[in-house]
């Protein structure tokens, strides 16, 4: 966090706590080049959160919000005629949201939140988990979930 007296790009969390009513996190930072103290408060904020995906090939950069329901769209294609409770699968996603927000920024790379998917798949089913993460990396950041839809139904399952 860039210190606001002087701007130094680095200040030092010297504690740590929830507000009273528990919705946000306040932060007393110390700057390491002036010595400054201030305060940041962390909060959920989903809705703001923008995801960025890169084109690496034409250096381009897309933001778009955070968008939950694509998530479970695409876990709930990799996890197709696997029977795994929906339940399940809402924990996953809830986890990959909760992950997303407490990474505490306003973007988030897309590659990000597909490590994270993966990574609660992975626990979840091994067949899943392929499923996506083999259509997932093969996309390279470009693409987006609504495309990695389409790829499964491709791909086919049973
Ligand atoms: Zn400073």
């Amino acid at each position: 966090m860039r210190c606001p007296f002087c701007a130094h790009d680095d200040s030092q969390v010297k504690d740590s706590r929830p507000t009273e009513d528990a919705t946000a996190i306040r932060r007393r930072r110390q700057c390491s080049s002036c010595g400054a103290r201030f305060t940041t408060f962390e909060r959920v904020q989903l809705r703001e959160i923008v995801v960025v995906k890169s084109n690496d090939a034409a250096g381009l950069e897309r933001r778009e919000p955070f968008d939950r329901a694509k998530i479970e769209q695409s876990v709930t294609l990799a996890c197709r005629k696997r029977g795994i409770d929906r339940e399940k699968i809402e924990r996953l996603v809830s986890g990959v949201q909760r992950q997303v927000e407490t990474i505490g920024e306003n973007e988030v790379p897309s590659r990000i939140i597909g490590e994270l998917v993966m990574e609660g798949l992975r626990q979840l089913d091994s067949v899943a988990y392929i499923r996506f993460a083999s259509v997932y990396r093969a996309f390279n950041e470009a693409k987006d979930f609504e495309e990695f839809a389409g790829t499964v139904r491709d791909v086919g399952v049973n």
